[in-house]
Order: structure tokens, then C-alpha cells, then sequence
């Protein structure tokens, strides 16, 4: 013990067991413990903080006849006769015994183990915990633990006890860790110092730190362990919150470059359109922000098509009259090409120089851009997640503008904003976010709603139809391309996975509700249009996985009116503007989230055209029937991007409506910031209280909890 002892203390600095390597305890060696760094493992610390992620009910007990197939349960039954050990073939040895309660009987099976053989004896009784198999007049187990005495004799215990599940790496069992993260807690318990303040423990009923990390660990029952885990969500969440808000206070304390205030008239007087109130009154908020001194933090949240990159514009276009640049990131190359060409349009007949960068440029031409940055030749640069690439450094980077934000990490948002000395950064998202989750994803910020569409946008009719519809279907596509219009058909996917460093499409693709019916591939669906279905139309092809030139080529296809029908996967989701564009049909739509549905409708009815959207369900042969189809006649019944955001958060639950991986929250230990909402909304005011009682936790009963969070990564955004 001593060796272990100095090895520890040279080490490590810290004086702490708890800061000290895994080495430290008995039977982690050399690569075990390269096997918990997988697990990102390192300490004693990180091993209490490795939560399970389920637990094993070892406490319910039943009676033979009372068993259901295919639940766990532990039974106590006497052994019936001797166990029979036979060897089937070599490499597999079965012990079988039948034992009895007073109300039935069961068949164990032991697969290679003729320990058991000698273990259990005729007679006597055992309580076994293992999963019912066979029929219910015939139940059996297969492999079940065993031991005498329920609750065992040991301080390991089989049964009578609630046993931890976490989640594994490969080499590593549940019982290593286990007995790891056992002995840590038992070395370092006392060592467990609770950050949260007395004054917020006592005010939320939360019960202490050791009684937290003992209980999640082992506990003593379900309600031992509901006690825990709200204590250590709250304390998660609360240590997120209170990080977020001096973030906030860090912000406006800082103060942003004011800009010049020039006359918007001139700006508006060269548009093509009349911008709409709610146009003017985000531009205003947002450029008086700019002008104040104080740095903006802004979020843009108004529905598909209500004319966000209007105040984008209005931005760059200040920033550019105080001699200063911009950069506009957005999620897709094809929505990045987008805003470049319609930033273009508005902004350079006042003389802006406008660039665009994106993954897919050649090494020369990034590099002709990044020198243009570097030198102040670009007053505006517009790219995709390529704008965070190494290479790329400005001259006085002054606004930062992310689109579709809710699709980038914090990192990504962070890495650009870094490229400037502390710039403005501007938000635009169509997706409604709840404003406490809004206040993790994007910090602490300012909203600008803009609620009010452009005028003249046509209602869009909607009808959910299924396969019987097809025919019809088809004639309606040749009737609107006959009168000059274009048709979008979206499928689900391109092959079974797929994805693209550029666009998040395959992330998002298909997380919607149980789907039914085969997905159609875009590909084979376009095959089938282009060659059997209408192989007089022009029928063109797009999705993330083909080559950026052949994107562009079929989107500029598109654009000119030259090809009819563009088939394609949730790569045209978002932004892609073409007016002519009257009809979309999407294929396998149960597949879809409503959110994105309504996305891929606002693709149309963006001209003078009426507008339809076909979405095909797979009501298999029933009609409109089936959790997904009564999801889609949602989509029948409003156009108003919030009530369908809403109503997908009720069918599907808030963990899929941001899809996996992208919200943009920080990932979280053992809180989810989806369905913890209501300790989120305690947590939120505990933290409130605090700062108006110590606004930079200077007060000593605060040291534990400010040192904490300074160390957390969070402030470091
Ligand atoms: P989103 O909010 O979805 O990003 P866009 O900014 O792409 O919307 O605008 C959608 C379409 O509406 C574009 O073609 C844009 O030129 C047009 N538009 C924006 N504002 C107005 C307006 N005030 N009047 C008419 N058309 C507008
Ligand atoms: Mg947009």
C-alpha cells in the first residue's frame, strides 16, 4: 500500500485522494486504466461522476405461478433433485436443475458452469434472479444469479438490492466498474464537499452531496435513488445556469464596438420589396445594439419565409458603413450559395465586397479568400462550417451572424466569434425554442421575434395521401409543369446512412415518429421518374452525398426554370428560395418531424403562384390512418411554424424535436435539458437569487461553488 501511497503523491500535486489517478486503487493496472481514459476516466473524481445510465431491480420477488415470460424477477424455490451436469459437445457444458415453490416449478439452465453442479444442493433452498423464459405452463431460466439467503451475507449482494448499469467501453464489465467506482466512493467519500450553498439545499429539500453520490452508486432503494439523482440534476443544471449568467454579466459589462448610425432609408430605398414591420422593428433593435456601445447578443426567431436575411443584410451592411467585416455562417453549402447571391444582389450596388467559402473550394481559391480577409478586401464573407477552419483570420471581424443556429454547436459558434475581438453576434432560427432552453443554447441573449410575414404569400394547401393516390398524383405533377411550374419530391434518404461534412441532412433525416413503409431512395426514385414516369421532363437529382459540382450544377438547373422536377433529400430543407416552385410531394413523409416538414413546405409558395404540398403517408393500404398519418393532418391544418413546433413537441417528446446531435446544448452528465424541464425551471431560479444576493460569488460560503464553475468548461465559451 505505501508504494501505491508515493506513486500517487508524485503524481499528483493535489492533495486530494479524490484528485488522484485510478492507479491508486487495487486492481487497476497499466490497461485498465488506458481502458477507463476511453470512458474519459482519469481520476477518482471522474469515477464517482460516472453515473449509471440504468439500473437492475433485484427487490421484486414472485411466486412461480405468478411469473410472466420474459420479465427478471427473483424467485426462491428449493432444489428438486440433484443438478445434472452433461457435456452436449466439447466447449459446452449444461448443468439442468428443476426446482420448486409451493405454487410450481422451473427448469434452470446453466450454460457452462459445472461449478453449479456442486453448488446447489437437492433440498435446499436458493433464491435465483434471472430472466423467465419458456411458456407460462413451462417457465425456465436460463443462467439466473444465486444465492442462499435473499439480500445475501455479504456486502455484495446478489438479490435484495438495486444494481447499477453503466454504460461500457469494450474489455471493460459492469462488475470492474463497479467495484471501482465502490471502492473510490469508500476512500473518498469523506473528501465529498457539497458546492451548493446551505441556503439553496435547505430552500429546494436537496439532500447532501455524500448522501447523492452513495445513492446513485448503490442505492438503498428506488426512493433512496430518486432523492439522488434530483439532487445531482439540480446541481448539474444549477452549475450550468449560474455559468450562463455570469456569462451574461461578463457580456454586458463588456463593451462592443459602437457603430456609426447611418440613414436605413437609404438601405430601404434600394430594395425590391417593402420591408414589413416586423422587418423594420428586428433591424432596429438589432442596429441600435450595435451603435450602443454594448455588444449584441441577439437571436432572430421568425417562421420559414418571414424574411430573416433581410436583417442579416441590414447588419452587414451597417457594419460595412463603419468600415468593418462581417461573416454570415450557415449549415449547407446550398443555403450558404443562397444568401451569397442574394446578399450580393442587395449589398454590393452600395460598393460592399462579397466573398463566399465553402468546404468544397478548391485549396486555391480558399486561400485566395482567406488572404482577401486577412487584408480587409472583403467587407462580407459568407460560408458554411468551412469559416471556421484554421486558415482563416480578418482584418476586424465586427458581426458574427450564424443561420439556422440551432444547428450548430457551441464550439462552432464559439471558434468563430474567437476570430474577432469580441464581435456582435446575431442569431437567426426558424425553429421555436422554449426560452429556458434558448438561454442554454445560445447563451444569455436578446430575442427579436419577427411575426409577420411578407405580403402576398400564398396559403398553402396540404393533403396527406398514400400510395393509392399515385396515379392522380403523377397527373397533377405534368397538369402544373404543363402550366410552366416546378416540382420538388423529397425522399427520406439516399442510401441507408449518408451524410456530408457540409450538411447536417443525415442527422436529421428520419427522426420522426415510427415509420412504416420502405424508404424510398432518392436515387432509385429518381431513376424511376426520370426514365419511366416522366422521361419527357427534365427531371434532376440532388443530395449530400454527390460531388459539389454536380449540386450545383442540378440546383442551377432548378433555379433558371430549366429542369421541371428536382428530386431530392432534406438537403433543400432549408432556405432554398425559387418562386416558380408551386408543388412539393414528400415521399415516406411519416418519417419526417413536423418541424421539418413544415420547413421543406415553406420551399414553395414563395411566388405568385398557388401552392400544394403532397405529403405521402404510409397509411398501408388503410387511408389516413396511423400514428404517422394523424401526425401529418397536423400539417393539414395550420401553416404557423410555432402551433407545429408545439404540437411536435407533444407527440414526440422534446428529446426528438431538436433531433440528436443537434441542438447545440452542452452535453450533460446526468441531467437532460429536455426532460428535466421542471429542475431546470427550479434550478433557473435558484440561480437568480444567488446573483441578487452575490452577484460574483464572493461571499466565502461561495468559494466551493465559484471555484467549481470556474473550472467547468462552460465559462469558457
Ligand atoms: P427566412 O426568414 O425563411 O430566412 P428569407 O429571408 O429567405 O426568409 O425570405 C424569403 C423570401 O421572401 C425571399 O425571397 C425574400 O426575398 C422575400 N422577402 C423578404 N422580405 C420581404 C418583404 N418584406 N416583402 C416581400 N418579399 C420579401
Ligand atoms: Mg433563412
Amino acid at each position: 500500500m505505501t508504494h501505491l501511497r508515493l506513486y500517487y503523491i508524485i503524481l499528483n500535486m493535489s492533495n486530494k485522494v479524490l484528485d488522484s489517478t485510478i492507479r491508486y486503487l487495487k486492481g487497476v493496472g497499466e490497461a485498465r486504466e488506458k481502458l477507463f481514459k476511453k470512458l474519459d476516466i482519469e481520476t477518482l473524481r471522474d469515477l464517482i461522476e460516472y453515473f449509471p445510465r440504468a439500473y437492475e431491480d433485484r427487490t421484486v420477488f414472485k411466486k412461480i405461478n405468478e411469473l410472466i415470460i420474459g420479465e427478471y424477477v427473483c424467485v426462491r424455490a428449493i432444489a428438486a433433485a440433484a443438478p445434472k451436469l452433461s457435456h452436449i459437445r466439447k466447449g459446452l457444458d449444461l448443468v439442468k436443475v428443476r426446482v420448486v415453490d409451493e405454487a410450481g416449478s422451473i427448469e434452470i439452465t446453466f450454460f457452462n458452469s459445472p461449478f453449479v453442479k456442486d453448488a446447489i444442493k437437492q433440498g435446499e433452498s436458493y433464491v435465483f434472479y434471472g430472466k423467465v423464459s419458456g411458456t407460462l405452463l413451462r417457465p425456465e431460466m436460463t443462467n439466473p444469479l444465486f444465492e442462499r439467503k435473499y439480500g445475501g451475507s455479504s456486502s455484495s449482494p446478489i438479490t435484495g438490492c438495486i444494481v447499477p448499469i453503466y454504460p461500457l467501453t469494450a474489455k471493460l464489465s459492469q462488475k470492474i466498474i463497479s467495484t471501482a467506482v465502490r471502492s473510490a466512493l469508500d476512500k473518498c467519500k469523506d473528501e465529498i464537499n457539497d458546492i451548493l450553498p446551505e441556503s439553496i439545499t435547505a430552500k429546494y429539500k436537496l439532500c447532501d452531496t455524500r448522501y447523492a453520490y452513495e445513492n446513485i452508486h448503490s442505492p438503498k432503494g428506488f426512493k433512496e435513488l430518486d432523492i439522488a439523482r434530483r439532487r445531482l440534476i439540480f446541481e448539474e443544471l444549477f452549475v450550468l445556469v449560474t455559468a450562463m449568467r455570469l456569462l451574461r454579466a461578463k457580456r454586458t459589462e463588456k463593451t462592443g464596438r459602437a457603430l456609426k448610425t447611418p440613414d436605413f432609408d437609404k438601405f430601404y430605398a434600394t430594395l425590391t420589396f417593402t420591408p414589413t414591420n416586423a422587418q423594420k422593428r428586428a433591424i432596429d433593435e438589432a442596429t441600435t445594439d450595435m451603435s450602443s456601445g454594448k455588444l449584441m447578443n441577439r437571436l432572430i426567431q421568425g417562421d420559414v419565409g418571414s424574411g430573416k436575411t433581410l436583417v442579416a443584410a441590414a447588419c452587414c451592411w451597417l457594419t460595412w458603413y463603419s468600415g468593418l467585416q462581417s461573416a454570415f455562417m450557415a449549415p449547407t453549402e446550398i443555403l450558404a450559395k443562397q444568401h451569397f447571391k442574394s446578399l450580393t444582389d442587395m449589398l454590393t450596388p452600395f460598393g460592399m465586397r462579397i466573398g463566399l467559402l465553402t468546404g468544397s473550394m478548391t485549396a486555391k481559391a480558399k486561400h485566395e479568400v482567406y488572404e482577401q480577409l486577412r487584408y480587409g478586401e472583403l467587407d462580407l464573407i459568407i460560408g458554411t462550417h468551412a469559416l471556421i477552419s484554421e486558415g482563416v483570420e480578418f482584418k476586424n471581424l465586427t458581426l458574427v451572424i450564424t443561420d439556422e443556429q440551432h444547428r450548430f454547436g457551441v464550439e462552432q459558434r464559439s471558434l468563430l466569434t474567437e476570430k474577432g475581438d469580441h464581435p456582435h453576434v446575431l442569431v437567426m432560427s426558424a425553429t421555436p425554442i422554449p426560452r429556458t432552453l434558448a438561454l442554454i443554447i445560445y447563451g444569455d441573449l436578446d430575442v427579436s421575434i419577427i411575426d409577420e410575414m411578407p405580403p402576398g404569400r400564398r396559403v398553402i394547401e396540404t393533403h396527406v395521401v398514400d400510395e393509392r393516390y399515385r396515379e392522380r398524383l403523377n397527373k397533377f405533377v405534368r397538369k402544373l409543369v404543363g402550366e410552366g411550374r416546378q416540382v420538388y419530391i423529397i425522399c427520406p434518404m439516399v442510401e441507408e446512412s449518408e451524410g456530408d461534412g457540409d450538411n447536417p441532412e443525415a442527422s436529421t433525416e428520419g427522426a420522426g415518429a415510427p415509420a412504416t413503409g420502405t424508404p424510398k431512395s432518392v436515387i432509385d426514385h429518381h431513376k424511376t421518374l426520370s426514365e419511366k414516369v416522366f422521361p419527357d421532363l427534365r427531371v434532376e437529382l440532388i443530395h449530400g452525398k454527390m460531388a459539389t459540382k454536380k449540386k450545383d450544377a442540378a440546383m442551377a438547373a432548378f433555379t433558371t426554370g430549366e429542369a421541371n422536377i428536382l428530386v431530392a433529400t432534406t438537403v433543400i430543407e432549408v432556405g432554398v428560395d425559387v418562386p416558380n416552385a408551386a408543388l412539393i410531394i414528400v415521399e415516406n413523409a411519416d418519417r419526417f418531424g413536423l418541424s421539418q416538414l413544415h420547413q421543406l413546405r415553406g420551399r414553395i409558395g414563395r411566388g405568385e403562384f398557388e401552392s400544394f404540398c403532397v405529403l405521402i403517408g404510409s397509411g398501408s393500404g388503410g387511408g389516413e390512418s396511423g400514428t404517422g398519418n394523424e401526425r401529418l393532418q397536423i400539417m393539414k391544418s395550420t401553416n404557423d411554424g410555432f402551433k407545429i413546433a408545439e404540437e411536435d413537441l407533444k407527440i414526440r417528446g422534446p428529446g426528438d424535436f431538436f433531433g440528436s446531435r443537434q441542438h447545440g446544448l452542452p452535453e450533460m452528465r446526468i441531467a437532460n435539458l429536455m426532460t428535466d424541464m421542471f429542475v431546470l425551471n427550479e434550478a433557473q431560479k435558484a440561480a437568480n437569487e444567488l446573483l441578487e444576493s452575490d452577484a460574483e460569488l464572493t461571499l466565502p460560503e461561495h468559494k466551493l461553488l465559484r471555484e467549481h464553475i470556474m473550472s467547468t468548461r462552460f465559462l469558457a465559451m
